[in-house]
């Protein structure tokens, strides 16, 4: 028998008068049953929130950059069941879980060391204008108040350190709400808080339903909300409560272009590997997955059976099992919906060189070429294993395929020259520029985050606490 999860309210364990079941996107095994917060308790946790908030901005950076740094060293320990869970619930291959344990681990860690550098203050001499005479400004960051953080299945443990961790590192209190299908994971960081000296209401971890969401948004003791998702629900969240702040980290179909001075056999074999790897890693269920690969005629035709051959050599199956490569997709309405992009491409006039099958939840990693423009799969964000390859003439065509989109979240660019990254950098309207490698790298202290529909406000650890806080100026007279 499966026991309940409980949820994590104002730093403690409990359990509400329902639950509801956990399932396996892979073989539909229930991995958990999971209890869910009655309105009651939602008004407790916010209210624990909204109280403490003067005391937890006050609490020593020493204590907190403790916690962070427990929690850091505890997911360490626990790396390998931790990483099975996230495997269960999600359906990710292990190999790529344990890798997303591993950052869950850095993003604390970063936390717990800006703690400990934030808000050392600037003073600003005021004397460089008459007015100003005698006078000196401090500059501190005070939070905003309490922060309500939403995250995705994707990477049900990392996104959800991403919200939590800055928070705790500048001293807001937290309602952390984790993703439907996989709220396991969050209850975890949950599990690992509660064994720390955080003041009480400090952090919660409810699993709110959707339909119980819009009250919890609208609180006004939670002025700040980190959302990351899909756009349809950020925006629908950003515009029912505009007053607030939002962050909003929402989708992409991540370009990878491949200019002409990447010539050789081997940087083609590099760029070809890469491709296959990070359009099929989790899935294709990364908001920086390749989806689209925009090639120079000079190496197009050298490329391309190149990216064929690598995709159909990634290993499909069991998530549990270490060889696996691409698990299923986190449902199978999921893959359903993507065989449906792809074939509406295919009866368009694509062609389809590898994949195009779907079981059940299962997508096999695909490749399509010659795309009509205006086909669902050309401009919306796919989410799932698939990737189409397009023929440009240089440079210039190149980047305008790019930003040929209505979001701009990351790009790859392919290139040795020095001059073409910083063109790239300058025309590509994306967050995220990244030479010689995929649009799918991140490292989770960099600032990361979207241009036009890909989301407003960065995060990264650093980042994120400056979202979550505002610069309050101190002015002494007579001096
Ligand atoms: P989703 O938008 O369906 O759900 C995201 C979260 O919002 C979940 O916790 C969900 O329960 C919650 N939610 C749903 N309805 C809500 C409502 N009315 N009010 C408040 N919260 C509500 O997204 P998903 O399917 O979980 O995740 C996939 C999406 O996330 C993709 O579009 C992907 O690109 C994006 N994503 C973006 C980033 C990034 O950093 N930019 C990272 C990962 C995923």
């Amino acid at each position: 028998m499966t026991s309940t999860h409980a949820f994590w309210l104002a730093g403690r364990q409990a359990t509400g008068e329902a639950t509801f079941d956990v399932t396996s996107p892979w073989d539909g095994h229930l991995v958990g049953q999971v209890a869910v917060p009655t309105d009651a308790q939602i008004e407790e946790a916010v209210a624990a929130a909204h109280a403490v908030r003067d005391e937890f901005a006050a609490t020593p950076a020493h204590v907190r950059a403790a916690a962070l740094d427990h929690v850091s060293r505890r997911l360490v320990e626990r790396t390998e069941e931790i990483a099975q869970l996230i495997s269960a619930e999600n359906g990710k291959p292990v190999k790529w879980a344990r890798g997303e344990v591993g950052r869950a681990v850095s993003v604390f860690r970063f936390a717990a060391e800006e703690a400990r550098r934030f808000n050392g203050g600037d003073a600003q001499r005021l004397d460089t204008d008459a007015g100003g005479q005698g006078r000196l400004a401090l500059t501190r960051r005070f939070p905003k108040g309490a922060v309500l953080g939403i995250a995705p299945f994707n990477f049900p443990l990392n996104l959800c350190a991403h919200k939590i961790a800055p928070a705790i590192a500048v001293g807001a209190p937290i309602i952390l709400k984790p993703a439907p299908a996989t709220p396991l994971s969050g209850l975890i960081i949950g599990e690992l808080l509660a064994e720390t000296e955080l003041p009480a209401g400090s952090w919660s971890v409810l699993p709110v339903p959707n339909d119980r969401m819009p009250a919890l948004v609208q609180d006004e003791r939670l002025p700040v909300i980190s959302f990351t998702g899909s756009d349809t629900v950020g925006y629908a969240i950003m515009d029912s409560v505009p007053r607030k702040h939002c962050t909003l980290e929402l989708g992409g179909n991540g370009a990878a272009v491949v200019l002409g001075d990447w010539a050789s056999e081997q940087d083609l074999d590099w760029a070809a590997t890469r491709i296959a790897t990070f359009s099929n890693y989790q899935g294709g269920q990364s908001c920086i997955s390749v989806q689209r690969v925009i090639a120079d005629a000079s190496v197009y035709e050298r490329l391309l059976p190149k990216i064929v051959e690598a995709v159909g050599a990634q290993v499909t199956g069991d998530p549990s099992d270490s060889a696996t490569d691409v698990g299923p997709l986190v449902s199978e309405d999921a893959a359903k919906r993507v065989e449906s992009w792809v074939d509406e491409a295919v009866q368009a006039g694509a062609q389809l060189l590898a994949g195009g099958k779907r079981d059940g939840a299962s997508y096999a990693p695909t490749v399509l070429t010659d795309v009509p423009a205006d086909v669902t799969l050309s401009r919306e964000e796919v989410f799932g294993p698939v990737l189409t390859v397009k023929r440009v003439d240089g440079e210039a065509e190149a980047f305008a395929a790019v930003n040929d989109s209505k979001y701009g979240l990351q790009a790859g660019v392919f290139t040795h020259d020095v001059q073409t990254a910083f063109r790239a950098h300058r025309a590509l309207e994306v967050g995220g520029v990244i030479i010689g490698d995929v649009p799918s790298y991140r490292a989770d202290q960099m600032p990361y985050g979207g241009a036009k529909q890909s989301g407003v406000g960065r995060e990264g650890v650093r980042f994120a606490m400056d979202d979550y806080t505002y610069e309050r100026v101190l002015v002494l007279t007579g001096l």
